[in-house]
Formats: C-alpha cells, structure tokens, sequence
C-alpha cells in the first residue's frame, strides 16, 4: 500500500489544562497528519466560550496564520485530522462537530466507523431530528442532545451505550474533556502526561513532539474524563475481548508510535522477519515500497541474507495538495511518486517488500519501473496477507470486486503484477508478530471476512456494500 494511495480514517487530539491548548493540538494535528489530509479543525474553550477553525486542507494550510491560532483562545482544546471514511467529502462533515446542548456546548471528534447507525439515524430523523452531517459521529451528539441526564458525561454514557461499532472519541465540554474508545479496541487512543496535565491522542508520536509522557493507551470500553481536578476513569463496558485493527500495526500507526507500551517499529520488523521465513530467496538486495513499507523490509532483510537498500526515492509532495492534476502528470502516474535508483537496482536480483496490495495497479506500475531500471528479477514479498474483503470499522478500502486479492489465488495476482515471484505473510505469522501478552486479539476481518461484530444491512439494497449515507 505504500504505493496506493488509500484514505485512513482520521488522527484526534485533546488537551486540557494548559494556556495555550489550541496551539498544542494544532502541533498534535501535525504530527497525526499521516492519518487525515483532507480536512482539519481545532475546537477550543476558555470555560465560557467555545472558538472554532475548521477548515479543507492539511494542518499549516488551515492554521497557517498566528493569528487563526490566536484566536482559538482557552485552556481546553481537541483537534481533528480527517479522511472521509462515512459521509461525503464536505465542509459539513469536518471535525470537531459542535453543538449547543440543553446545559452548554460540546464538541466531538471521532475516529472510526459506527456499524448500527442507520436504524439510529432513522429514528431520530423520525423524531424530529435535523442532521447538519452525513457523518456517523453526529449521531452521537444527537443522542446526548436527547438524553434525560443531567451531566455530560452521563448523556455520553447513554450515547455510548446505544452505538456500536468502531469508536476512539474526544469530547469537550465547557468543563472538562472526555476520551473514550469502543469496547473492542478497534482504534488507537493514548494518554500522556507532563506536570499533572493530560493530552489524549490517536497516536503517541504526538505526546513525543510536545514532551509530554506516555501513559497508557485508553482501554477498550473506557470512558477517561479530564478537568482541573486531574484525571478519572470509568470502565463503561466489558474491554476483555478486544479486537485491536491488525491493520494500524501493519500500515496505518506511524512507527515510532506506541501500542501497549511497545513501538509499533517492533511488530512490523517481526512481520518483516516472518515474510522472510515464510518466503525465502536468494535475492541480492532488499528494498522497500518507502515509507510504510521500510520498517518491514528492515526486518526481512535482517533475517535473509539480502542487504537493505533504498532502490526507490519517493517524492513526498504527491498527493498532498488539492491541485488538480493535469494530463501530464495522469500520464506520469507512478513515476511522479516514485522513483527508482539505478545504480542500485542494475543487474540485481531485487526483492521489494510492500505492507499490503489492494488493487494492484500501481504495484504492476512499480515493478516495471524497477524492471526499466535494470534489475534483473523482481520478487514481491508482501508483510500482511491478502487482502480479500471490505472494512466497516473505518477504513476506506475499495468494493471487493476492485481488491485484488478477492477472487484471484496468489499465482493469479503474481501474472497479474508480472513478477518473478510473490509471497504474502501467512494469517498465523502475522498474528505470530504482534503482541498478546496482555489478553490482545485482532480484526483480521479484512484477511479472513470474519467480521467480529455484525454489519447493518443496506434495508433499500440489501448490500452491505453501501454503507454511505445518503
Ligand atoms: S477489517 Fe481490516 S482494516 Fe478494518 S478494522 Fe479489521 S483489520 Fe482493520
């Protein structure tokens, strides 16, 4: 996939108790960009107001003035990085959502995708309800706006305790920050901490940047709620079958994040030193589709006789603008991303190690140029299995028909790239590479199409296909 351009889902930050919060989250947002680029805001409060900047883009385009962060005024903020996983790609589904309930504002941002959010939608609707969003996380706001409770954390509570699906959330009140995450675990969400004041973040890159200290990561079905008193927890649902996505660890996470304690840098080796069990060779040199792919191929290459090599330079500025392509850079395609090292490549035998393979199309691409460049066999190793069916739980992959993987055997997919040789991680090895010390399982429902929680049916098509809403 470090060749495809896939959508994540999103990257969320919250920060509590510091003068200049929004500015923390805007330098959380940053460090999470790699998990949503086409859209960013920052909701702030200073216990009376709530300030808002939401905007398309990535982080610097949006906040790009000092000014825009200036006026994001308070000492409670939380930020949203967003790739439109459900709901349209609009100025109306960008996060934080906010809202004014019965006792005061909030504000949410939400990563993942709820799976029973059409029946709710349509109840609410018939109730009167008026959506501002297609997203699935304003269901939640509808549901607290509706809720008898009194306290916020309690309307949470009860929106919690109706939706299902995949779910890590931060929510700001005018009063404290919440950060709750769904009971299966399916998306990451961490604690850190710096003189007694506490950041919430997908992703523990974020805390490293802004010197804050890692705790511990949410638990699954926990609700942590932060305000000037400190920090309290409440175990809202039964967190001990956990469905971790396997996918985050693959490609998703950057590397240098942690999950349960340990670098994500770590599993992905092992996957790197398991392919390379799995599948040996006599390859000259190692390399990788860079950069996902790059911490696997380390590993492989640690565990084969093969030297790493950086054989392909990727050009970093694709795809992150909204500059519309033109004929020439269509007709470029792959070579505008990537570009291969001839001195590298010429006359070897090369082994590329790619995280995974959805479509297949621009690896073909890929390959050939490595080819043009000289090497003289390119095998594929590929440090996931294949992978065969869609994703409810928030992320973006294409219909089965466009996967690769979903009705062709591995020797069909190698012909179809046109490589020497092709060579996925097994299920068990993959599983084998990540850890389970602490009672972790994973949804490997990508690889296997076992879905560990059912997924609602289209009631109009009777597809789950179409998960959108209309
Ligand atoms: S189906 Fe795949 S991508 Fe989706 S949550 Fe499960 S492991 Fe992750």
């Amino acid at each position: 996939m470090g060749c495809e351009l896939i959508k994540h889902h999103c990257g969320i930050i919250g920060v509590w108790g510091v003068p200049n919060a929004a500015e923390l989250a805007f330098h959380g947002l940053y460090s999470l960009q790699h998990r949503g680029q086409e859209a960013a805001g920052i909701v702030s409060t200073d216990g009376n107001r709530f300030y808002r900047k939401l905007g398309m883009g990535t982080v610097t385009q949006i906040f790009s003035s000092p000014t825009v962060l200036g006026s994001l005024k308070g000492s409670g903020a939380i930020g949203h990085n967003r790739y439109s996983t459900t709901g349209a790609s609009s100025e109306f589904n960008i996060q934080p959502l906010s809202a004014v309930l019965r006792d005061g504002p909030v504000a949410i941002g939400h990563n993942g995708n709820l799976v029973n959010t059409k029946r709710i939608r349509k109840r609410l609707q018939e109730d009167g309800a008026i959506f501002q969003s297609t997203t699935d996380s304003e269901i939640i706001i509808h549901l607290m706006a509706r809720s008898k409770k009194e306290q916020v954390r309690d309307k949470l509570l009860e929106a919690l305790d109706e939706i299902e699906g995949a779910f890590s959330l931060v929510l700001l009140s005018d009063h404290a920050m919440y950060a709750a995450r769904d009971p299966h675990g399916w998306r990451p969400l961490c604690i850190g901490e710096k003189d007694g004041k506490y950041i919430f973040s997908s992703e523990s890159c974020a805390l490293d940047l802004l010197g804050y200290s890692y705790i511990r990561d949410v638990r699954p079905g926990e609700l942590v709620l932060v305000d000037d008193e400190g920090l309290h927890s409440h175990q809202y649902a039964d967190g001990s079958q956990t469905h971790h996505c396997v996918f985050e660890l693959i490609y998703f996470s950057r590397p240098d994040s942690r999950f349960g304690g340990d670098y994500i840098d770590k599993f992905r080796r092992k996957m790197g030193k398991n392919l390379a069990e799995e599948y040996p060779d006599d390859a000259d040199i190692v390399i990788s589709v860079p950069d996902s792919s790059n911490t696997a191929a380390l590993g492989y290459s640690q565990r084969s006789e093969a030297r790493f090599e950086m054989g392909l330079i990727r050009n970093h500025y694709v795809g992150r603008t909204f500059i519309q392509p033109t004929q020439t850079m269509r007709e470029m395609g792959v070579k505008l991303k990537f570009n291969p090292v001839g001195g590298v490549l010429k006359d070897r035998k090369v082994v590329v190690v790619e995280d995974s393979i959805v479509r297949g199309t621009t690896l073909r691409k890929l390959t050939d140029l490595i080819r043009q460049a000289g090497a003289k066999e390119v095998h594929v190793r590929v440090s996931s299995p294949p992978i065969k069916h869609p994703c409810y739980y928030g992320m973006d992959f294409p219909s089965r028909e466009e996967l690769i993987a979903h009705t062709r055997s591995v020797e069909e997919i190698r012909k179809t790239i046109g490589v020497d040789s092709l060579g996925y991680l097994s299920v068990e090895k993959l599983l084998d590479s990540v850890p389970h010390e602490n009672g972790e399982n994973y949804c490997t429902a990508c690889f296997t199409g076992e879905y560990p929680i059912p997924v609602e049916q289209d009631e109009e098509n009777g597809s789950k296909e179409r998960y959108e809403d209309r």
